[in-house]
């Protein structure tokens, strides 16, 4: 599923509610610097054909006109959400954008937070951090502490270590939200899964190591381009939840989207 314009929604977000999307990435393509075997806009390879992103303009007039028509019908957005066809800190003006939709937030929408999804894989650049360190929510993508899961599940195009992207995270002085979604199933013939003892114990870790004050953990919702994987239970899901709040001494938020 590719979102065909710069302003999309509004969506009911199972995280952040009535959620305006904002799509930075081509209106006809794909573009990450992650290939998630989960991802809802399919793989890198099958989206090339556009290389075309918006204007940091294109994106402020979008913006203003769609908040114009929902101030006037009365039907403001919880969320203006920077999401869409890919990783919404690759756009080389992201900082400006950011700055225009709070201004334009802060006109239209006072009571939306501005929020970003961002795998986190760029944090360590000084412009994303400062702009990421602006809005509402930062939601940072991990979705497991080991160095193999993730090379399976995320699929990095480039160089990848954990323990940067912690040591990154960490500058947030918790000023973030951590993202998680867990699965299991089959890719490449190998059997995959997240969701273990292990994982979890490694993964607490991490979320000890940032502190991040929201916690989100969710699993799959929508089809994905690897088939054989599965969602985790609700229940399963919840049990994850439990262990966070067990060591949970900083009063971080624990949310779960099953
Ligand atoms: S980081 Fe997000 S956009 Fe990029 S491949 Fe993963 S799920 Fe898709």
């Amino acid at each position: 599923m590719l979102f065909s314009d710069i302003i999309f929604g509004p969506l009911h977000s199972r995280r952040l509610g009535v959620s305006l999307g904002v799509n930075l990435l081509p209106a006809h393509g794909k573009w990450c610097n992650f290939d998630c075997i989960y991802c809802e806009c399919g793989w890198n390879a099958n989206h090339r054909h556009d290389h075309q992103l918006p204007t940091r303009e294109q994106v402020r007039e979008s913006l203003q006109q769609t908040l114009q028509t929902m101030q006037q019908q009365a039907q403001l957005p919880n969320a203006i959400t920077f999401s869409g066809n890919g990783e919404p800190t690759l756009h080389p003006q992201f900082h400006g954008i950011v700055d225009d939709a709070i201004a334009l937030r802060n006109t239209y929408a006072p009571q939306a937070q501005v929020c970003v999804l961002s795998n986190a894989t760029l944090i360590g650049r000084e412009a994303i951090f400062r702009a990421l360190q602006k809005v509402d929510r930062p939601i940072l993508k991990i979705d497991s502490a080991l160095e193999t899961t993730v090379q399976r599940i995320n699929q990095p195009q480039g160089l990848y270590t954990i323990a940067s992207v912690v040591e990154q995270m960490q500058r947030f002085d918790g000023q973030f939200s951590l993202q998680t979604l867990f699965l299991r199933g089959i890719y490449h013939d190998v059997a995959l899964d997240n969701s273990t003892p292990d994982e979890i114990r490694r993964w607490l870790h991490i979320v000890v190591q940032t502190r991040p004050r929201e916690i989100m953990l969710y699993t799959l919702d929508r089809r994905t381009p690897a088939k054989r994987l599965q969602k985790l239970l609700p229940e399963e899901l919840h049990a994850i939840a439990a262990q966070v709040q067990a060591c949970n001494t900083w009063g971080a938020v624990v949310q779960v989207a099953g």
